[in-house]
């Protein structure tokens, strides 16, 4: 038998040492542009990379052999070089009203909550982009434990896909979950590099095809993100403003050193310059007993909110362990709205939700092992 015979006729096994792991690929977290330059490197066309979404995103498929209208042999080469990676689901947490909470393992030592709020016309899921935060509100408990690291794109999509599959989501029929925000731990816009991706993969019609209206960021406030959002992704936008003057804001949300509000504000005004006519920002304004809700303070934020198209949502505040602050009264929050709608604003006041189960805004703590990276002198806005 000639070796040229013996080639075509014996399979022969490569056995490969047993230290050596072949890194796969992750396809959770690639937007499609990623998706089809990677069909691409490996060979394949590029609408390989559509129908691959199609299956992870709209049918929660992570196991290639379920992937039917793939060839065999594509699915073959697939289960080779990549991976579908999903996070472990630790626990799961229902609320009287509705809400859900799921806590997800990402890697070894952290934990990453995600919640689920039902409404009447509308099924928001509030996702994370950081384990912990750096930024130290003094108000928030993510803040008050610290941070550890930027979550990956496939452990922010992840949570949308573990989500959608525990809720038994189906492609065609009416969506579970109609909005997603950008308000769980950390600070997405100190993580655009994972954030944006995300962001896109949620909008994209062979995903999760959400509008722009129906994805929120929320961000304390990092100008340099601000602008990144007018110019390179077109979503919503919530600032988490919490103070209508620097000397309050300073202590609340610490972040406005950086970026104080003759920074911000201007940010917001190019945020809306130039786009449709009902695009406005959310004003997010958390509301602290005796510390951001004298009648003065509303005064100030008409003053400062001035014709920024905008609408103010009021957080009845959501305590945590070992806080120093209450929750306004009610009779508080209704004079403060009163001033605020006087003064030609829009106003809601957010209900709260879950909350039996800590899962309302700010109360969302996760797992955060280490915890000596925070401090807000050492956070730099970082795109790379
Ligand atoms: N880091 C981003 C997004 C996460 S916080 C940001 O700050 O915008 C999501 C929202 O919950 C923010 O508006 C935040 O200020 C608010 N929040 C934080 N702690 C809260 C608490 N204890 N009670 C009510 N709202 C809170
Ligand atoms: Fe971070 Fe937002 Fe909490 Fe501030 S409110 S500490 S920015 S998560």
């Amino acid at each position: 038998m000639t070796l040229e015979s013996l080639s075509q006729s014996t399979p022969i096994t490569l056995i490969k040492p047993e230290t050596e792991v072949v890194q796969k690929t992750d396809l959770l977290g690639m937007d499609r542009e990623a998706m089809q330059a990677y069909f691409t490197e490996i060979g394949e066309k590029p609408f390989r990379a559509t129908q691959v979404m199609k299956w992870i995103h709209q049918f929660g498929v992570s196991d290639f052999d379920e992937m039917t209208n793939l060839s065999k042999a594509l699915r073959d080469k697939l289960k080779q070089v990549a991976n579908v990676r999903t996070p472990k689901i630790v626990a799961e947490e229902h609320s009287d009203d509705g809400t859900i909470k799921w806590l997800l393992e990402v890697d070894n030592n952290n934990a990453i909550e995600v919640v689920f709020i039902p409404e009447k016309n509308r099924g928001t899921l509030c996702i994370s982009s950081q384990v912990g935060c750096a930024l130290e509100c003094t108000f928030c408990s993510t803040g008050q434990q610290g941070f550890n690291r930027n979550l990956e794109n496939w452990e922010i999509i992840a949570q949308v896909w573990v989500a959608n599959k525990a809720l038994g989501c189906k492609p065609k029929e009416e969506r579970i979950i109609s909005n997603v925000v950008f308000m769980g731990m950390g600070e997405p816009l100190l993580n655009v590099k994972h954030v944006f991706p995300v962001a896109r993969i949620l909008m994209d019609d062979y995903a999760y095809g959400l509008s722009k209206r129906r994805v929120t960021i929320s961000t304390s406030g990092v100008v340099p993100a601000i602008d990144m959002i007018k110019s390179e992704l077109d979503v919503s936008l919530a600032i988490s403003l919490h103070a209508p003057n620097d000397e309050l804001r300073d202590i609340l949300v610490p972040v406005n050193k950086k970026y104080p509000l003759a920074v911000l504000m201007p940010s917001l005004y190019r945020y809306v310059e130039g786009g449709h006519s009902k695009k406005h920002v959310t004003i997010e304004y958390v509301m602290l007993d005796k510390v951001n809700d004298h009648l003065e303070h509303a005064h100030q934020l008409v003053e400062l909110l001035g014709d920024l198209p905008c609408k103010v949502n009021l957080i009845p505040f959501n305590p945590f362990p070992n806080t120093e602050y209450q929750r306004s009264s009610n009779n508080a929050i209704h004079r403060f709205r009163a001033i605020l709608e006087e003064g030609g604003l829009q106003v809601t006041v957010r209900k709260t939700r879950g909350d039996d189960i800590d899962a309302a805004c700010g109360q969302l703590a996760g797992k955060v092992s280490d915890r000596t990276k925070r401090t807000l002198h050492r956070v730099e806005f970082d795109t790379k």
